[in-house]
């Protein structure tokens, strides 16, 4: 017979910290398990800046809900989702349980998250509006300050404190649940780090694993074969294997979100910094290694659209592009702002010079950007900082903005490749973060939350995970806190 807690939570990032914070606030006996050793703790929380897609402190942007709404899904079925006009508790099983984003959850997302930050700041955060890389912007954005690392510092310190009601576990593996005969949960089978397997009891658990973009083998099989030019976008990311989202599948949850894809981001390869971005491509041209164009560089702000960028990226030859840039991004007040890595540029004084020094075809290249200089527009004023309209014409693929032929030095180029922030394919969850199964009923004393909860499709609404975690980490604390069979 294990130790026994009230609940126990799987993964100490934000979605995890949140959750068992809030439990123990509450009066429950946590048991908090952490595969990372304690200087790494956080996953990718640690790494993150954390912006938050807010307004101001007591209300998310203007947008929070549509942009969710519209990438709530591949295509909704109108036959199942016309019943979201029905309160949730009379939706069909087929509607609770589709892998969709509903409205109940965007709604208790948009709530809470006033409330979710107003807890972080009681507990020694700050937060405010933060300068951040991209150059064009389409929302608003608060952050804390100090980054995910100061929430994780935080609430991890706190729960230390807190060591009457959390027993807090590092390099502990949280490996399978325990269920009793009628499904509820038991407890969970957690592994020491080169030590003996333990059976810890508790009728709630919640899981907050992160996702499963440090698992080779599931990022293959549910990204593709692709899947090999993508990594970890930070050290925190390969902690997360998968464990939760397959625990909570084996137990018979309904998945929420899309398996198929992922956040990614546009990172400079060579680079070992957490989070590498170079988003200065707007103003220049990305070729592939056979040199030749294969999307348009800026439909949009550079905030909205270098996610399907990214995604493109990972589509060519080894997963690679090059993004080309000539002097006269020299016009663009602060335009380091928008590359991150730590490897400096190639750079050449004459385009040629520069194509002789990359891993392309440079006659290809050269042929390519020449009839890229021709496509582009002869009048019109260019504006850096919002979408111009300076427009191709003639050319595949089309470039939507920010259209100037490349043709002073120095010429430089940096190599780009999709990293992984973190996977779309997760749990169902409802507004309290209890994991729903095939039938859109509760697990009982199942929770889930941020990342191991299934929530994105398409293009991921950024600056919202940080948010979800947290938001969706305090309902299942509070929610299981009370919760005692
Ligand atoms: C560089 C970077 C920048 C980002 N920028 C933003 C941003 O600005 N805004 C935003 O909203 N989001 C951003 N994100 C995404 C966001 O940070 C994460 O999605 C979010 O913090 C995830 O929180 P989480 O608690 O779900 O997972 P994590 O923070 O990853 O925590 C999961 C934890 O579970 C542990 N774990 C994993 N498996 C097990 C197991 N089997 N047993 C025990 N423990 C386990 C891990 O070690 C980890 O500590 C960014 C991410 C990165 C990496």
């Amino acid at each position: 017979m294990g130790r026994s807690y009230d609940v126990i939570v799987a993964g100490s990032g934000v979605a995890g910290l949140s959750a068992a914070l809030t439990a123990a606030e509450a009066g429950a006996n946590v048991a908090l398990l952490e595969r990372a050793p304690r200087e790494e703790r956080g996953g990718n929380t640690r790494y993150t800046e954390s912006f938050w897609r807010m307004q101001s402190k007591n209300e998310v942007s203007e947008d929070f809900a549509d942009a969710l709404a519209g990438n709530a899904a591949g295509w909704h079925d109108p036959e199942i989702t016309k019943d979201w006009i029905r309160t949730p508790e009379d939706w069909p099983a087929i509607l609770r349980a589709s892998p969709g984003l509903d409205p109940e959850l965007i709604g208790a997302w948009a709530d809470g998250a006033p409330d979710a930050l107003a807890w972080l700041e009681s507990h020694g955060l700050s937060f405010d509006f933060l300068p951040n890389y991209f150059i064009t912007e389409s929302t608003t954005r608060m952050s804390p300050v100090g980054g995910g690392r100061a929430i994780v510092e935080a609430l991890a310190t706190k729960a230390e404190a807190m060591a009457d009601r959390i027993d807090y576990r590092f390099e502990t593996t949280a490996e399978s649940l325990l269920r009793r005969r009628d499904g509820g949960i038991e407890g969970l089978i957690v592994k020491p780090i080169g030590g003996e397997r333990e059976a810890l009891r508790a009728p709630n658990v919640v899981l907050a694993t992160g996702g499963f973009q440090g698992n080779a083998e599931m990022m293959t099989r549910y990204i593709g074969p692709a899947a090999q030019w993508t990594r970890p976008i930070a050290r925190g990311g390969y902690y997360n294997r998968g464990e939760g989202v397959v625990m909570g599948l084996s137990a018979g949850a309904a998945p929420g979100g899309d398996f198929g894809s992922f956040h990614a981001q546009p990172v400079d390869p060579r680079s070992g910094e957490a989070e590498p971005v170079v988003l200065i491509y707007t103003y220049g041209v990305l070729l592939n290694r056979e040199g030749r164009r294969f999307t348009d560089e800026a439909p949009a702000t550079v905030d909205a659209t270098y996610e399907t960028t990214a995604r493109d990226i990972l589509q060519q030859s080894q997963g690679l592009a090059w993004c080309i840039l000539d002097g006269a991004v020299e016009d663009i007040p602060n335009w380091q702002k928008a590359i991150r890595t730590d490897q400096p540029a190639f750079e050449a004084d004459t385009l040629d010079g520069l194509l002789a020094q990359l891993d392309i075809d440079a006659g290809q290249a050269a042929e390519t950007i020449a009839t890229f200089n021709n496509a582009c527009p002869v009048d019109g004023r260019f504006d850096p900082l919002r979408p111009d309209g300076l427009a191709t014409s003639g050319v595949s693929p089309r470039r939507s903005h920010w259209a100037r032929p490349l043709t002073q030095g120095p010429f430089r180029a940096w190599p780009i490749i999709a990293a992984t922030c973190f996977t779309f394919g997760g749990l169902k969850i409802d507004a309290s973060a209890r994991v729903l199964d095939h039938d859109g009923q509760p697990i009982p004393g199942l929770y889930a939350a941020g990342e191991t909860s299934g929530v994105y499709f398409r293009t991921y609404t950024g600056s919202t995970s940080v948010m979800r975690g947290a938001v969706f980490g305090r309902a299942a604390g509070a929610h299981a806190a009370h919760r005692n069979s």
